[in-house]
């Protein structure tokens, strides 16, 4: 009983004190970070799953900290988001995004119908401000793209919060072309009720529903009933984390719509996946 009389008198225990003073470390590191170039994008295929054709691609962020070597996004992106430095992190984010699908444009056969796009991944917050996405809107008008070659990776909480500033900025993508893909799906409050209501182009199943995929009956059943749902929707659908042949096969029996996953080609920086692209048969 003097123990935990002990404990409820301590706020903090030694290992809360070590995490708090390591993320706020973290967060002087991160604000360098932006300064010192030590960020870079790295472009992930999401391959069609019917014709292996690759004309979508995912940007994932990366932190090779000067000492720690990289540091997983799962890490800092919070540290990020908490500290107020996601607008800038995300401004940057599109900026590098737009550039890389410039270039994967300028690349693609005179005549070539296939629009190409980059998926890149949004928080909450940057709704609520709404300064990245301003320079998202003014860098594709700078180079005269289509909105069409970005779309955004938001969450469910997001289309949750009714504040009509994340609408607005919902309406404001929208009427530019920029299309939405749901981030994670089935993993959250799955109310499901803003599918109608709002503007979603494209659904991405979380990995851990693809995971036991060809095991487990019940994730066999909850993926397949997602795709049927998301195409009555007129929906497109993404399975993430797919990483055998027999999960990818599975998907294409289930006629999920794309594939994204180590099976295909992890990550890679945008050098590698250029010369990924220009090496896709025509
Ligand atoms: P996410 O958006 O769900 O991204 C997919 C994650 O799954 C990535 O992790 C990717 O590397 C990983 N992945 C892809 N294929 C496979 C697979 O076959 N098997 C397994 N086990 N994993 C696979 P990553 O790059 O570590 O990113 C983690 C999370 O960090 C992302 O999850 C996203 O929520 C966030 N994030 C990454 N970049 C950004 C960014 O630019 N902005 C924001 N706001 N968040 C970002
Ligand atoms: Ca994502
Ligand atoms: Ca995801
Ligand atoms: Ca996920």
């Amino acid at each position: 009983a003097k123990e935990e009389g002990r404990n409820r008198f301590s706020y903090f225990s030694p290992a809360m004190q070590e995490r708090a003073m390591l993320r706020v470390q973290l967060g002087k590191d991160l604000r360098a970070a932006l300064a010192e170039r030590q960020l870079s994008l790295h472009f992930q295929p999401i391959p069609s799953l019917g014709s292996g054709s690759i004309h979508k691609a995912e940007a994932l962020l990366r932190w090779t900290h000067p000492q720690r070597g990289p540091v997983p996004p799962a890490e800092f992106i919070p540290v990020a988001e908490e500290l107020g430095l996601i607008d800038a992190i995300g401004a940057w984010v599109f900026r590098q995004a737009v550039a890389t699908v410039a270039r994967w444009r300028d690349m693609q056969p005179a005549g070539a119908t296939d629009e190409v796009q980059i998926t890149v991944n949004a928080s909450p917050r940057q709704f609520a401000t709404g300064t990245s996405l301003e320079v998202l809107l003014d860098e594709l008008d700078r180079r005269q793209l289509p909105g069409s070659c970005i779309a955004l990776e938001i969450t469910e909480g997001l289309l949750l919060d009714e504040r009509p500033t994340v609408t607005a900025q919902l309406a404001r993508l929208s009427a530019a072309g920029i299309q939405t893909s749901l981030d994670d799906f089935g993993t959250g409050y799955s109310a499901m009720a803003y599918l109608k209501r709002m503007d979603i182009h494209t659904l991405k199943i979380d990995r851990s529903f693809i995971r036991d995929l060809t095991t487990d009956p019940s994730d066999l059943a909850i993926t397949e009933a997602i795709i049927a749902m998301a195409h009555k929707l007129g929906l497109e659908v993404v399975a993430e984390g797919v990483e055998t042949e027999a999960q990818r096969d599975c998907l294409i029996a289930a006629h999920c719509d794309y594939g994204q996953g180590y099976l295909f080609a992890r990550p890679m920086p945008e050098d590698a996946f250029l010369e990924l692209i220009a090496c896709q048969p025509a």
